[in-house]
């Protein structure tokens, strides 16, 4: 979409789909958006989807199958050993991975879970781009220490840089003359980062990182979650990649990896998960784990249905038109609440489209959850639900004050060939109307705060009655509209 030229002069992002089956949506009215935002306890988490009318929560698991990925789920085949389903996605993955060797896997946390128990030791440190929640809590479950090596641009929020994944190869090299090549379990970089926006890493610096891995005898790990959109970014963005295609920029990257594993909730758009390698004594290792917690070597927790889908997702992800959806739509809504004001995160990355709360609502302190209070907020004024990702995603410090913290980011995820560009212009329409009446936004506080994540539990309320004044609001504003 992204060669279509308009007479109009006019860019904007054209889906390169069509719709087939469709899902009604229910816009429910203000008053009653403001009621179950009460009963959810003011965390986009509690929701019911029958009251969210764009579910903007996550990319995981949500994406769009297309109709060929539906035919081949029919033809999945059951047997409990030697099944012909996991031939086919085990050769697909050899295809499009150029790894032998293939253990499939529930989710990306399992394969996490693995990883780490087979090269996790106490004491040892992994160094990466930056750390994904699972990522961490396996490592150091199996007493590792995750050390985050990113460049000075990654926590700029507002920045042209096009690769804020990038991994700081000065500050990798200090760190492992520092601490010993030995103490290194491994090093691993994260596709399409996921917790500073969605932001790629070049394929320059990933070539450096596995120099670096070479001449210190280490091993690399991908986190290939988010691949579908680095490998957009890589594409578009870096001058040696231009005419380059997919599928060969996909294999420049994985031959760099000594392990490479996937959550396919997102890469594949299916949902499962998969651990490729070529190192078989890594895989000899991993193996015995697999049947321990995911299943027999041929599913491993996975439906073969999904893994069905799975091996012509990934096919499917070679196809430049088809990855660029995502990417595009998200730079639409980023570029489009830039010029109405809206503070967001730049350059726009992957997954999908992160507003500035601090900016947005500079008047609520860190404590007070800006962007929990934010989130309620864009859910009262458009039906459309976004994720916290701040100070209330955090732990508390062990002496019980909050820990504050870097960002404090409202996550409207964009679901892959999910949503119409109609859909987008309205919930940038609501936000925009929600910037212009920020001053009605307050915070908001904990009634009930479970221990650990508290995110995805805790219910909170208003700290005063500024939900239904902005209710209100918007009534006065938008007359008998929905
Ligand atoms: C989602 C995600 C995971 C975990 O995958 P699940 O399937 O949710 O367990 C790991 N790494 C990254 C980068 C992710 O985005």
């Amino acid at each position: 979409m992204s060669n279509i030229t308009f007479y109009s002069g006019e860019q904007f992002p054209l889906e390169m789909h069509k719709v087939r089956i469709v899902q009604k949506l229910n816009l429910p009215k203000v008053e009653d958006r403001l009621t179950a935002m009460e009963e959810a306890g003011f965390n986009t988490f509690l929701l019911k989807n029958e009251n969210v009318f764009m579910d903007m929560l996550t990319d995981s698991g949500v994406n769009a199958m297309s109709d060929r990925q539906q035919a081949a789920m029919m033809q999945a085949d059951d047997s409990y050993a030697g099944s012909a389903t996991f031939t086919r996605l085990e050769n697909k993955l050899e295809e499009i991975f150029g790894t032998k060797y293939f253990l499939p896997t529930h989710q990306g946390r399992a394969s996490e879970n693995i990883i780490s128990q087979v090269l996790v030791k106490p004491n040892t440190i992994v160094p990466m781009n930056y750390h994904f929640t699972t990522s961490k809590a396996h490592i150091t479950l199996n007493g590792g220490r995750v050390e985050e090596v990113f460049t000075d641009e990654a926590l700029n929020l507002y920045s042209d840089a096009p690769f804020k994944g990038n991994m700081d190869i000065d500050k990798l090299n200090t760190l492992i003359e520092k601490e010993g090549a030995e103490k290194i379990a491994y090093v691993r970089m994260e596709a399409g980062t996921n917790l500073i926006g969605g932001q790629p890493f070049s394929l320059a610096n990933l070539k450096e990182v596995r120099q670096v891995c070479d001449a210190n005898d280490l091993l690399l790990v991908l986190d290939a979650s988010l691949l579908a959109d680095n490998l957009h970014f890589i594409k578009t963005r870096e001058a040696a990649y231009k005419e380059a295609s997919i599928r060969d920029i996909t294999r420049e990257i994985t031959d760099l990896a000594d392990i490479t594993y996937f959550s396919a909730r997102k890469l594949g758009n299916a949902r499962g998960g998969a651990i490729c390698t070529n190192n078989e004594e890594m895989y000899m290792a991993m193996r015995e784990y697999i049947t321990l917690y995911e299943g027999f070597l041929t599913y491993g927790g996975m439906s073969v249905r999904e893994m069905e889908a799975i091996a012509v997702g990934l096919e499917e992800t070679m196809d430049e038109e088809m990855i660029n959806q995502g990417p595009e739509f998200i730079a639409f809504m980023t570029e489009e609440l830039q010029k109405r004001g809206v503070p967001v995160i730049t350059p726009a990355g992957g997954l999908g489209c992160h507003i500035d709360a601090r900016a947005f609502v500079p008047h609520i302190e860190q404590a007070d959850y800006p962007a929990g209070a934010l989130a309620a907020a864009i859910y009262i004024a458009s039906g459309a639900r976004g994720m916290e990702r701040g100070t209330m995603s955090e732990q508390r410090n062990e002496d019980g004050s909050e820990l504050l913290a870097n960002m404090e980011l409202v996550r409207m995820a964009m679901p892959r060939r999910v949503f119409t560009l109609s859909q987008v212009k309205y919930v940038v329409d609501r936000i925009a109307w929600l910037y212009d009446n920020r001053e009605l936004i307050e915070g908001i506080e904990f009634v009930e705060e479970p221990n650990v994540l508290r995110f995805f539990f805790g219910r909170l309320q208003a700290k005063s009655d500024w939900p239904e004044r902005l209710a209100a609001k918007f009534r006065e504003d938008f007359g008998d509209s929905l």
